[in-house]
């Protein structure tokens, strides 16, 4: 883990990539204009795209040759490089040493030439901040450090469902260990299944198959290759260690087990309570959780469910096999050690962590870090009253300076929003809003942190004292909050933080926390519009 508290690395020699592939037009962003401004400072390169390998090879050989420490993608959305074709490019650079938090983006795609296309002005003004915030986080944050890990070939299928059927026989045909969990027992699971036209026999036969009827999953933790799983029933609990899990339940029939599977390994919900795929249409197998795959059932006739579950345990088992066939996995841990000088042992963040990966140290007097069980939701650095903690890619001392950053732009009428989102349904929702080209003030600036859970009531007091009008909090839906508690602990730091505002006779409302969920593009650019009309109200503007 991470020693405290690195100062800012001021003699880093970062590598600016800017991609005209943002600016289809050519009109709303003027890239060699931006790129000359911070032409200054060092290394800068434009490209058509960054992500042809032209681009690639520039990138990737500076990095080799040592020139730059650091790299910024003022291109699209880091979502992008999370769960596409892009995310290649992060695998060549973390392949040739880039640590992961010397990689920034600036999304300059939708955040600003997808909303602004109205305002090629506005949208300079801000792409040049969203570019300086990206050039502080990959000089401010601590680098992150990693474990290295030896995956278990060893499977959870949780459902004895067709798909999940299919999936145990074609993992045990590749030669895994399979455990199959179903609450019911064996006679009633199996009723609902065509059991002829599935190869049960062959599983009982087989000897790297365990099925675990009438069990529960009661508890869960670790990572991608090393999840640590505890299975119940009315005789006892046992944990079993799996290197994977493949969540086959029919959600329709049981939505209880759904919202568990979302608590116990963090399957985010979509909107209608479902666990969501990365992406519904191509990625429809994986989760945005490491390790943790999904076969679903719809209510289609049998011939269709047989055809479908097929294929989709085919294409579970082909994404899982690439995380357990490699002999090693890395984890990044994004918590840094608590420090001693400063821990007064309170207790207060192991009550805060959700996750029971907060606990107290009898013998040092110090609290401490389970990083298996951490999922970096930032809540436990919130509620530290000794500042102890922090988080490795979003620490306090970056989050202030974006902050500051963000305040300088122009005021030209508009009223200035700071927009703090949530990385998991706040960002994504302004992201979609930028794709659809919805249009709002170029003077709403993102930040983007990782949970509600980071989001200190001291950053919204801190951006109203820099001149921010408004300050828009988007984050997850209620029940939707992957880290379980983030939203909830947020609303009730809000709530005290709004009475707070009212006794320092500042209007509370110049707050909104708004739920989305990644596909409300709609949703954000409403609420945002609506919210500038608000604040330009009560300064009497036009
Ligand atoms: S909340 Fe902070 S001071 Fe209290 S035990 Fe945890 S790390 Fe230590
Ligand atoms: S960051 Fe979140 S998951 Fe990690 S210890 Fe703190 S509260 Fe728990």
């Amino acid at each position: 883990m991470q020693c405290l508290w690195p100062t800012e690395v001021n003699c880093m020699d970062i590598g600016l990539f800017f991609c005209r592939g943002h600016g289809p037009d050519g009109r709303t962003i003027d890239v060699d204009a931006l790129a000359q401004k911070f032409a200054k400072d060092g290394q800068v390169s434009v490209h058509e795209h960054v992500c042809l390998t032209e681009a690639q090879r520039e990138l990737l050989g500076k990095v080799e040759r040592g020139e730059i420490d650091g790299v910024v993608l003022a291109t699209c959305s880091p979502g992008h490089y999370g769960n596409s074709l892009h995310r290649i490019i992060l695998q060549r650079l973390r392949a040739v040493g880039m640590n992961r938090n010397r990689i920034g983006f600036a999304n300059l795609r939708e955040q600003v030439v997808g909303p602004h296309r109205d305002d090629p002005e506005g949208a300079m003004r801000k792409a040049r901040l969203l570019v300086q915030v990206a050039l502080e986080r990959v000089r401010l944050s601590h680098p992150m450090d990693s474990t290295e890990i030896a995956p278990r070939r060893v499977v959870l299928v949780v459902g004895a469902t067709t798909g999940g059927i299919l999936a145990a026989h074609r993992l045990v045909t590749k030669g895994y260990k399979v455990h199959l969990i179903d609450e019911r027992p064996r006679e009633a699971a199996l009723k609902r299944v065509h059991v002829e036209d599935l190869p049960i026999a062959a599983l009982d036969d087989d000897p790297r198959m365990t099925f675990h009827f009438g069990h529960s999953l009661t508890d869960a933790n670790g990572w991608a290759g090393d999840f640590a799983v505890e299975v119940s029933n009315s005789d006892g609990k046992r944990w079993l260690n799996v290197g994977a899990v493949v969540v086959a339940v029919r959600e329709q029939d049981d939505p209880a087990l759904a919202q568990r599977i979302h608590e116990l390994l963090l399957v985010e919900l979509g909107m209608d309570g479902t666990l969501r795929p990365l992406n519904s249409t191509t990625l429809f197998t994986e989760t945005r959780e490491p390790g943790v795959f999904l076969v679903r059932e719809d209510d289609v006739d049998e011939t269709t469910r047989l055809r479908t579950a097929a294929m989709r345990a085919d294409s579970a088992v082909t994404a899982l096999s690439m995380l357990l066939d490699r002999n090693e996995v890395f984890h990044d841990i994004a918590i840094t050690e608590v420090n001693p000088d400063l821990c007064g042992a309170c207790g207060t963040c192991v009550k805060t962590c959700a996750f029971h990966a907060a606990s107290i140290d009898a013998k040092r007097d110090v609290a401490t870090v389970d990083t298996r069980r951490c999922k970096a939701c930032g809540n436990c650095v919130t509620a530290c009253p000794a500042a102890a903690r922090d988080l490795v890619t979003y620490p306090h001392h970056y989050l202030l300076r974006a902050i500051e950053t963000l305040s300088q732009y122009p005021s030209n009428g508009d009223p200035k929003v700071l927009c703090l989102l949530c990385d998991s349904c706040g960002y994504p929702a302004a992201d979609d809003a930028g794709t659809k080209g919805l249009q709002y003030p170029a003077s709403v600036l993102p930040l983007n942190i990782c949970c509600g859970g980071r989001m200190d009531t001291q950053y919204l007091l801190y951006a109203f004292k820099q001149g921010f009008d408004g300050i828009f909090v988007g984050r997850c839906h209620d029940d939707h909050c992957r880290n379980i508690v983030g939203n909830t602990d947020m609303d009730r730091r809000m709530d005290l933080f709004r009475a707070s505002l009212r006794a320092r006779r500042i209007n509370p409302e110049r707050v909104r926390i708004w739920g989305l969920s990644p596909n409300e593009g709609e949703q954000y650019a409403e609420q945002v519009n609506d919210f500038c009309a608000y604040l330009r109200e009560q300064r009497g503007g036009d």
